[in-house]
């Protein structure tokens, strides 16, 4: 058998879509993605959706958008994927790196009040692998202090806390339709506030600084000239990729469900297995699992048990990294690897198993096997 960590999941939909937008002679930013971005904030239960060629370029525009630069702070949790600190990083303001929680693997609201200082503007909580962050504990620090929420919502299309949609926590959130993730364009990103001003500077942060869109002016006859008052970007999402979007929308839900159904199959199956934790969800919590990872314990050797189990076809993946210990960063900051112990620690410990909608129920008893015989050989 021959196991990959995850898979694309299209039907003949987004092919008949494709095609449509072709024939359409729209194929670069137009009604497609203003269709995908209406449907996008409907989902999310905010008032306006920004899309965007990436995650990353959302967060970058977020931040530029609400005024971060130079000589400001944003803290981020150390356990995530590297993007999240670099879209601070390009505004030129300094990421802070706080520490996650062992069991939900999302950040430390604690830590995140220890990190704050006078020059803190914003924090961004990540809904690792789809889990929403307490949001009610990091929001209450940040009211306290007066610092912008800007979830990193890249693993978190229909993610839920206490009945609330990832992204409609904080003043934004950004999504990923990168193929590792729940839904995918492949590539593609969707900024998500129901803050008006943010969203029209975002829209213009993301075409050049135009003050007026492709779409707007040719609606409006072809001859309208934009003002370029700020200096932007092209982090546009094409139509050809929101075609895609809407067609993927449509199933989330029941892409959502299978992803839950293998998700409990593992955990259940997991359950006693000596030096495996399953991952923890929150009982206010709906976990979309665009990712299941295990934390291994600390006497098993995470990088021996991936290579067994490679070895007989199944792939596996560290959960995520530690931003800290990172080479750019820890080089740039001058960051001890102790700077934020727990990130450091599930960096090593943590492994993600196949999931996507297509894996069968013989595919996951497979991966079972192999990871409670590599467990049981790592311990000889
Ligand atoms: C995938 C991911 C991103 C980056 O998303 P892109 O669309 O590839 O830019 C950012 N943050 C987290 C937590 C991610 O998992």
């Amino acid at each position: 058998m021959k196991i990959p960590i995850s898979k694309p999941y299209f039907t003949d939909e987004e092919h008949r879509a494709m095609l449509r937008a072709f024939a359409s002679g729209w194929v670069s930013q137009g009604p497609r993605v203003q269709e995908f971005e209406a449907a996008f904030a409907k989902l999310a239960g905010v008032k306006y959706a920004v899309a965007a060629n990436s995650c990353t370029s959302a967060m970058h525009i977020t931040l530029l958008a609400l005024g971060v630069g130079p000589g400001d702070e944003v803290v981020v949790p150390s356990y995530t994927f590297v993007a999240t600190a670099n879209a601070v990083e390009y505004t030129g303001a300094r990421p802070v790196f706080c520490d996650v929680l062992p069991d939900s693997y999302t950040i430390d609201p604690e830590d995140f009040a220890r990190r704050i200082t006078a020059s803190t503007r914003a924090v961004m909580p990540v809904h690792q692998f789809g889990l929403v962050a307490d949001m009610d504990a990091v929001r209450t620090v940040a009211k306290k202090k007066g610092i912008f929420v800007i979830e990193d919502a890249a693993c978190a299309a229909g993610a839920r806390r206490g009945g609330t949609h990832a992204g409609a926590f904080g003043i934004a959130g950004c999504f990923s339709f990168h193929p590792r993730k729940i839904i995918t364009t492949g590539e593609g990103g969707m900024l998500v506030t129901s803050d008006e001003q943010l969203a029209e500077r975002a829209r213009v942060l993301r075409s050049h600084g135009a003050s007026v869109s492709d779409l707007e002016r040719h609606r409006d006859g072809g001859f309208v000239l934009p003002a370029y008052d700020v200096l932007g970007f092209n982090y546009r999402m094409t139509d050809l990729q929101a075609s895609v979007g809407l067609r993927q929308l449509d199933k989330l839900e029941r892409v959502i469900d299978v992803r839950r159904r293998r998700a409990e199959y593992y955990t259940e199956r997991l359950a006693g297995v000596p030096g495996v934790t399953p991952p923890a969800v929150p009982d206010d919590a709906f976990h979309p699992f665009q990712s299941y990872v295990i934390t291994l314990d600390d006497t098993l050797d995470r990088d021996a048990i991936g290579a067994a189990m490679e070895a007989r076809g199944v792939a596996t993946r560290q959960g995520t990294h530690a931003v800290h210990l990172t080479g750019y960063y820890s080089a740039k900051y001058g960051l001890s690897p102790d700077e934020c112990p727990v990130a450091r620690r599930l960096s090593e410990q943590t492994m993600a198993l196949p999931l996507f909608p297509q894996l069968s129920r013989i595919e996951q008893n497979y991966v079972l096997q192999c990871l409670k015989d590599a467990i049981k050989d790592n311990r000889n």
